[in-house]
């Protein structure tokens, strides 16, 4: 089955309005249709990238979104605003929200659950600590955060869904899980979804890898049989280093 391959740029909290319109301006010449292109920038900085990018092969999506509708949630964002302003994409379960704004799978399911049914796209992040790897027991973790986080969703949800393994170990640390690491766990991840869901779900449903992917490693991850392409931190704030991740996932 070929799925078309994805890499997104999540530049977390970098990027002031005029370091991203000078990325931004880089970036609108980058033409590979054979790949679905998207960055993330923060919320101050959306609106403006979406209007930028509008003609472009680039599709803008934000980094985090509420799991309510509205109200007094002081500096929260809600689906409804984000759909307003044309983001329909969002990143939920990023470890850096589980582990730094201590967001629960529970938390994390309220999220995918709201935006999924009122037709927002997810990319939702799953992956083990550098402990649960070494003890072995990365599958058990993996497996729990995909039955809480989405394994409750329905078959019209979860295809909204796009997965992102993102080893925690390996993001931000120049520490790439190497290949046969990687396609295990993915192959893993589709299993599941196939029991959970069906075939045709399965077949469907993109993974993505992240975790210091870089131009160096980038073809070989993406080669993998059941790696969809890439969700990219650090390298995503260089034009050089994205545009050739980027290449690299076109084939
Ligand atoms: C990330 O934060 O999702 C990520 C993969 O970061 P990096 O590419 O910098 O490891």
């Amino acid at each position: 089955m070929k799925r078309k391959k994805i890499v997104a740029g999540n530049w977390k909290m970098n990027m002031t309005l005029d370091q991203s319109i000078e990325l931004s301006n880089l970036l609108i010449n980058i033409k590979k249709p054979n790949v679905d292109i998207k960055v993330a920038p923060s919320f101050t900085n959306l609106y403006l990238l979406k209007k930028q990018f509008d003609f472009h092969q680039i599709d803008v999506i934000a980094q985090n979104v509420n799991q309510n509708s509205k109200g007094a949630f002081t500096g929260e964002v809600s689906v409804e605003m984000l759909k307003s302003i044309g983001v329909n994409c969002v990143i939920i379960g990023h470890s850096e929200r589980r582990s730094i704004f201590g967001e629960t799978d529970k938390i994390l399911f309220e999220k995918v659950n709201y935006a999924t049914s009122n037709n927002m796209n997810v990319i939702f992040c799953i992956g083990e600590e550098l402990q649960q790897r070494d003890n072995g027991n990365y599958f058990d973790v993996i497996q729990k955060q995909l039955e809480i986080g989405v394994f409750g969703l329905s078959t019209y949800q979860i295809k909204k869904v796009t997965l992102a393994y993102e080893p925690v170990w390996a993001i931000g640390t120049g520490v790439t899980a190497n290949p046969d690491q990687i396609q295990e766990i993915h192959q893993f991840i589709r299993n599941l979804i196939r029991e959970r869901f069906n075939e045709t779900i399965s077949d469907l449903t993109r993974i993505l890898y992240g975790g210091s992917v870089k131009p160096t490693n980038a073809k070989e991850i993406f080669n993998l049989a059941d790696v969809d392409g890439g969700l990219i931190g650090g390298a995503s704030l260089k034009f050089a280093d994205f545009q050739s991740i980027v290449e690299a996932a076109d084939v």
